[in-house]
């Protein structure tokens, strides 16, 4: 049977999928997105020389003298000022004089050095506070303790983030930080999910005799979801043209339409003779993959906007591995992100392995650190049906094709599950 390779069906992939026009949005409307531009920073970061801790401003000279004339006691200065954060200093230290000053507050001129307020002590007599600060004796005060030069971080202007990258909470953050409340971004895709199966129930009922519920309807919609897309869900439909045909139809109006079931060998596979006549091009069917085999892949690109369709594998964790493989890599593309592949991580297997067939595993696996080892650990997996191995995964184990025994310990690659 003729397969393709999945680097072959990826690159088809990559090739095929087009990135989405690109929006401003609001700052908040950016999380899970694509950035579309470069972003330079319109601020120094930090703006000004800052403390980095609660405690004094002070000048190093003033302990470095002590030290080299061997005096043990402890060093003491007036508290000329006290800076909080958000004000700013007013007056220039000078030697013999301190100032009080908390996290993130500006440095006043001259200072060099900050000293904790748990090194110091504040000296009273008869009870009276007095505006002297007492530091530790024996205190190895350097030059730059505790504060953080203006612009060490950013300098104004600098690009921080790169188009293409994902907008996670910290780039949200940094991208507060520098100014930017409105941001372009990639597009959003829709992906619509349409199951189709003579013996699928809805997953409120109970199945009847020769009937199963859909599980791959939510699941795809789950993580389409998840991946950032928005989605059309297209229910279940019975094995037939004729319906088939009319539910794919709407599903055209998606960027991505997801069908599951109907690719394979049986008489009831209709999927791909359907999206034939409805003017779906076949760009590839059947992927040199365990599980995922009997993936179909076109585009439709005769109306407004292009559709690219894959024909999910029934078999739910077939349906996932191409999701995870094929689906992200469309979406990342749509979305405006570069062609990199998701990382593999190289893990040592936990167990013995049997591998056999002439097609790449993807086994369902976790992943767990024993002191500085990632090991990896498949679960007991009886196939692509199993979907409750997969629920206890966290990445698919991946054992190259070729008949080869495995010995614990072994390198192999692993890849997390919605690895972005
Ligand atoms: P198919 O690809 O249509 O030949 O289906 C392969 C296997 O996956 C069959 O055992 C189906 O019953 C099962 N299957 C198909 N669609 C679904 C679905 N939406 N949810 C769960 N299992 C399914
Ligand atoms: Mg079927």
């Amino acid at each position: 049977m003729f397969m393709i390779a999945i680097e072959t069906a990826l690159a088809h992939v990559r090739q095929t999928a087009r990135p989405l026009p690109a929006e401003k949005v609001p700052l908040a409307d950016a999380l899970g997105r694509r950035l579309a531009e470069d972003i330079a920073s319109d601020c120094d970061v930090p703006p000004h020389d800052k403390a980095l801790v609660d405690g004094y401003a002070v000048r190093s000279a003033d302990f470095q003298h002590r030290a080299a004339r061997e005096e043990p006691a402890a060093v003491e200065l007036a508290v000329i000022e006290e800076v909080t954060a958000g004000a700013v200093p007013t007056v220039p230290l000078t030697s013999g004089h301190a100032t009080r000053i908390m996290t993130g507050a500006p440095l006043p001129p001259n200072a060099d050095a900050v000293v904790m307020v748990e090194d110091t002590s504040w000296q009273a007599e008869d009870g009276v506070r007095l505006g002297v600060v007492r530091f530790r004796a024996g205190l190895n005060v350097q030059p730059d303790m505790n504060l953080m030069r203006r612009a060490t971080s950013i300098r104004r202007g600098q690009i921080v983030l790169h188009a293409g990258s994902m907008v996670r909470p910290a780039e949200i953050g940094l991208l507060a930080e520098v100014g930017v409340s409105q941001v372009r971004v990639g597009g959003h895709p829709r992906v619509a999910v349409l199951s189709t199966g003579n013996e699928l129930v809805e997953m409120g009922l109970t199945p009847g005799s020769g009937q199963i519920r859909n599980s791959n309807g939510p699941m795809f919609l789950a993580w389409a979801k998840r991946m950032g897309a928005a989605t059309l869900d297209l229910g279940i439909v019975r094995d037939h043209r004729d319906a088939i045909q009319g539910r794919v139809k709407e599903g055209l109006a998606a960027d991505i339409l997801l069908i599951s079931g109907g690719v394979s060998a049986g008489v009831l596979d209709l999927v791909p003779h359907v999206l034939q006549q409805v003017g779906v091009r076949e760009i590839f069917h059947k992927v040199q993959l365990r599980p995922g085999r009997p993936l179909w892949f076109g585009i439709h690109d005769e109306g407004a906007k292009p559709t690219l369709v894959f024909g999910l594998p029934g078999n739910p964790v077939g349906g996932m591995v191409c999701c995870e493989l094929f689906v992200a890599a469309a979406l990342k593309r749509l979305m405006g992100g570069d062609a990199a592949e998701a990382p593999v991580i190289m893990a040592s297997l936990a167990s013995a392995y049997h591998q056999r067939g002439n097609r790449p595993t993807y086994h369902p696996a976790k992943l767990r650190m024993e002191g500085s080892t990632t090991i990896v650990e498949t679960v007991a997996w009886l196939g692509s049906s199993d979907l409750r191995a997969l629920a206890e995964a966290d990445c698919w184990a991946i054992f190259p094709p070729g008949e080869r025994h495995f010995q614990p310990g072994e390198t192999i690659g692993c890849r997390r599950f919605m690895a972005r």
